[in-house]
């Protein structure tokens, strides 16, 4: 087990934190991320409970975490670099051509660890600004192994087909052929325990479904045949108060109301419909929103 600071050559950029382990056999090497946005707690802390239960000598293969991707979004207690304000979750996989200290942070994570590896489970929450229903994602373009690891994953996160984006770590991982998965947990820049807990126990899992680990009697794999949650974000085009009248969870019709956003005296600026029939994924936790923030995921 190697926990060490990885001194990446990007302009002004802290080191970025990973840990190692090697197993006593041969195997897949799975890549975990969390921290890709900086006010996101549930993977960094998901990340270290695997650390802290993987013994190298009952291990197949490599298992490489990166709990903090982007240290100085970390620091900042921000979603995106503080220096160049660059979202890193849009930037992979740093192709040339972009500037910043982002881009150099995105090309070095996705070269240095995701490259090299066959699989990536990518854990984030809602950050400061939302909270989600708890998903655990796969690509339209995956061949059925990342649906299957995320299926096994555990019954508290909703099965979730994410949207094609490029940029997103998954989906341009995905795109370059590894096994891909996405995790959402609550938000609001908490730390949820409970979800801290069932992504450790999800990230065991997957490392059981790429035969990288036996399983413990009590670790028994369920496969969830819900209904994936698709659909994407919706943005406000005005900003207000955003006072919501559904729930996480809940079922809408196209064109149901989501919530109304209010203006200071009291006027209402806007109702916020549905853009789809679906199952409400996301809401904001900041309640006070701008024009173009996000307002609901609803899929
Ligand atoms: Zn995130």
């Amino acid at each position: 087990m190697w926990r060490g600071w990885w001194q990446i050559t990007a302009a002004g950029m802290p080191a970025v934190p990973v840990i190692a382990a090697r197993g006593a056999r041969a195997g897949p090497t799975l890549v975990v991320t969390g921290g890709v946005h900086g006010d996101e707690y549930e993977g960094p802390a998901a990340v270290h409970g695997l650390f802290a239960r993987l013994d190298p000598a009952r291990l197949r293969g490599r298992v490489l975490g990166a709990p903090v991707a982007n240290m100085a979004a970390w620091q900042a207690r921000a979603r995106v670099t503080p220096t160049d304000r660059v979202n890193l979750n849009r930037v992979f996989p740093g192709d040339r051509g972009m500037e910043g200290p982002t881009r150099a942070l995105a090309e070095a994570v996705f070269e240095g660890l995701v490259r090299p590896a066959d699989a990536l489970v990518d854990l984030h929450s809602g950050g400061v600004a939302l909270v989600h229903l708890p998903l655990i994602g796969w690509y339209a373009g995956d061949d059925g192994r990342a649906e299957r690891l995320a299926r096994t994953f555990g019954p508290a996160l909703h099965p979730w087909l994410i949207p094609d984006e490029r940029g997103v770590l998954s989906y341009e991982a995905q795109r370059s052929g590894k096994v891909a998965l996405g995790a959402e947990w609550h938000g609001g820049a908490r730390l949820d325990a409970a979800g801290a807990a069932a992504y450790t126990a999800g990230l065991r899992s997957v490392l059981r479904g790429l035969g990288m680990i036996d399983g413990e009697a009590s670790e028994v794999q369920h496969l969830d045949g819900r209904q994936p949650i698709a659909g994407d974000y919706q943005e406000t085009p005005v900003g207000g108060l955003f006072v919501p009248a559904v729930v996480l969870g809940a079922r809408v019709a196209a064109g149901q109301a989501l919530g109304t956003l209010y203006d200071e005296v009291g006027v209402v600026v806007a109702e916020v419909l549905s853009a789809r029939e679906g199952i409400v994924a996301g809401l904001p936790h900041l309640a006070l929103l701008r024009a173009g923030d996000r307002v609901a995921y609803v899929g």
